[in-house]
């Protein structure tokens, strides 16, 4: 299964147009139809999958990018690889899973970064789920007030037709959802008004684990909805990380946000206080007589995240400084003269006679950004921060 490449199966280059895809897919779905060729039912299940997803434009770039693997992990909820095939096929076969998985419900549980941090409490999520009626057993009235259906006749069963009007699988009647009849108005169940499901509001505590990945996915077996034939869907809680104000997080390393020091504090020292995500103050010092350069990005040890599974372990701490120069005039002549003693001597130019002498004016700040912001684009991807990239590949 995990060797299938969709573009073989349907004979196609890998960057074959839709229309080239669509074609080969006619060809040889009617090769391969099961009514003129009864052997090759996998063979024409292989294709119909190849065409659904290379026909898709979403699940075609999945699948480019990352494979089979991609599609089924993008698929929640089904952690048997035998249960692969028939997502995509949700008419064929009789099994309940197909069911099962309609009945899957995702909630979202939002989270503090403190929370993360702290773990261990348990936080609740509420959803409404489908049960069958417990008046009329799911059927929606009494047994003698039911009406054979019409459209499948009573079996619950109709055929399904797919891309080009090929009737391939069976399914479930839709005029009476499978279930072979349909109930006399005059004696609907007054609890479920006929529909053989009442809704039930369902609260949850989930735990939350330090260190828990955003989009982190948690399943919670036969807590979703209750299906026709009374089996249940799963519950899946996906962990929702919030920004926060200080920090930025990446798996268990924290990159705080830039701080801004003057020239006093990057030459002479400079101590800054925070409040960390557990409500600890934390405060960092430079060393006398440590520089701390523009741009220049430190890193505490062991002061991020608690890793995930392993919370004992924690990330690092990522900082970078903005030094912010003074404004013109800050010192007068006299001043400057101290100043100079102290600082890096300069070299002493003498403009040589004929030399053409020029004024310097400031750079437009607004086409600087405009520009910067083009190049972040290009290099970074929109809404990624070059700064948290480079500290990346420092610490990789
Ligand atoms: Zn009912
Ligand atoms: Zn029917």
């Amino acid at each position: 299964m995990d060797k299938l490449n969709l573009y073989e199966v349907l004979g196609v280059a890998p960057d074959a147009s839709e229309d080239e895809i669509k074609k080969n897919y006619r060809k040889l779905a009617k090769e391969f139809h099961p009514d003129k060729n009864p052997e090759a039912g996998d063979k024409f299940k292989e294709i119909s999958f190849a065409y659904e997803v290379l026909s898709d434009p979403e699940k075609r770039r999945i699948y480019d990018r990352y494979g089979l693997k991609g599609l089924q992990e993008g698929m929640e909820g089904s952690a048997d690889p035998s249960d692969f095939f028939s997502q995509f096929f949700p008419f064929a076969g009789s099994s309940g899973r197909s069911g099962k998985r309609e009945g899957k419900i995702v909630v979202k549980l939002e989270l503090t970064l403190e929370e993360i941090f702290e773990g261990g409490m348990n936080k609740a999520v509420e959803y409404t789920r489908q049960k069958l009626c417990g008046d009329c057993n799911g059927d929606g009235g009494p047994k003698e007030a039911r009406d054979e259906c019409q459209t499948c006749g009573g079996s619950g069963r109709a055929a399904a037709f797919t891309f080009m009007g090929l009737n391939t699988f069976d399914t479930s009647c839709p005029s009476c959802e499978g279930r072979g009849f349909s109930i006399k108005e005059s004696m609907l169940c007054s609890t479920c008004r006929g529909q053989g499901y009442v809704e039930e509001k369902v609260e949850r505590d989930v735990k939350v684990e330090k260190g828990v990945p955003h989009m982190m996915k948690l399943p919670y077996p036969n807590e979703g909805h209750q299906m026709r034939g009374g089996e249940f869907g799963d519950l899946i809680v996906v962990i929702a990380q919030l920004d926060h104000p200080t920090f930025l997080r990446r798996h268990a390393n924290l990159y705080m946000k830039d701080l801004n020091i003057n020239l006093t504090e990057a030459l002479c020292g400079y101590t800054h206080c925070f409040q960390h995500l557990d409500g600890k103050t934390i405060c960092m010092s430079t060393q006398p007589g440590e520089v701390l350069k523009h741009n220049h990005i430190k890193m505490i040890r062991g002061c991020g995240m608690p890793v995930y599974n392993s919370s004992s372990d924690r990330g690092d701490l990522y900082i970078k400084f903005v030094v912010n120069f003074p404004e013109n005039n800050f010192a007068n002549p006299t001043q400057l003269a101290t100043l100079e003693e102290l600082l890096p001597g300069r070299e002493k130019i003498d403009i040589p006679s004929g030399a053409e002498e020029v004024q310097l004016s400031d750079y437009k700040p607004h086409a600087q950004r405009q520009a910067q912001q083009d190049d972040d684009d290009d290099e970074y991807g929109a809404g990624q921060s070059p700064h948290f990239e480079s500290v990346q590949c420092q610490t990789a």
